[in-house]
């Protein structure tokens, strides 16, 4: 009998604690979100995000007396991450980790190329000087500069270069034409029929097809980059993931290379 109890007490407290904190509890536990148990801040004004980065100082020196001290001396990140510019992507929130745990590069649809500097920069500066061994590339599903790439009627990586945005995501562009996986190609053919292609569903196979397929592409790149050809320190690692913005799961890609001693 008590075990009944004790269910439709919890039922009730569960019941409670989703009708003060709608559509943010977390789907598995039934708690409100955060580790730290408080809700997430979401400030509209400078004076309000001002207020909540200090509010998160407070809190970290509460708990962490003499963090900032001692995270001003220098930074040793393990881990680098080639992210999307997404405001629903933001790292230190995601993977609920203090400052100088990841160091970030993050542009439209989490991008590398040979040819970007700032990309080169940051790739030489993790690894050689930081000593980063662990790279992660993560697109999302629902990214917008991949379905850019499904919407664009550019056809050419000539013509792209005549947009900023076009020439940047041309390299998603070509994957979506060219792909031979299968989802991706049943896609474009039904696109093709079409006038006007609109901006992919949230859950369209193709659509999170490329958005995989885009990760794998920047996987290789930083592979064969000169910065990680060439580079002879310690073994370093790049991983491919996809952060899925429905449920806040990430999915391995199971594409790791690695490079280095
Ligand atoms: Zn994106």
């Amino acid at each position: 009998m008590f075990p009944h109890l004790y269910s439709l007490c919890l039922f009730y407290v569960l019941l409670f604690a989703h009708l003060i904190y709608p559509g943010r509890c977390d789907q598995h536990s039934g708690k409100a979100p955060s580790a730290a148990g408080d809700k997430l801040a979401e400030p509209t004004t400078v004076k309000d995000l001002l207020n909540s980065e200090k509010q998160f100082e407070k809190n970290l020196e509460k708990v962490d007396p003499g963090f900032f001290k001692h995270s001003a001396a220098a930074q040793h990140p393990p881990f680098l991450l080639f992210g999307c510019s997404d405001s629903r992507l933001s790292e230190g929130t995601l993977f609920h980790t203090a400052p100088g745990v990841v160091f970030a590069e993050r542009n439209i649809a989490a991008q590398y190329y040979e040819d970007d500097k700032n990309g080169n920069a940051v790739l030489v500066y993790a690894t050689a000087h930081l000593g980063v061994h662990n790279i992660i590339v993560m697109g999302h599903y629902g990214c917008g500069g991949v379905a850019a790439a499904v919407t664009s009627t550019v056809n050419s990586e000539k013509d792209a270069a005549k947009d900023p945005i076009e020439a940047w995501i041309w390299p998603i562009r070509d994957i979506y034409l060219n792909s031979k996986r299968a989802e991706i190609a049943a896609l474009r053919v039904k696109n093709k029929k079409l006038k006007t292609i609109a901006a992919p569903a949230l859950n369209d196979t193709g659509y999170r097809a490329l958005v995989e397929e885009n990760v794998k592409a920047n996987v290789q790149r930083i592979h064969k980059s000169k910065a990680a050809t060439g580079y002879k320190g310690q073994k370093t690692s790049i991983y491919g993931w996809v952060y899925d913005i429905a449920t806040g799961d990430i999915k391995d890609l199971g594409v790791t290379v690695s490079f280095g001693k």
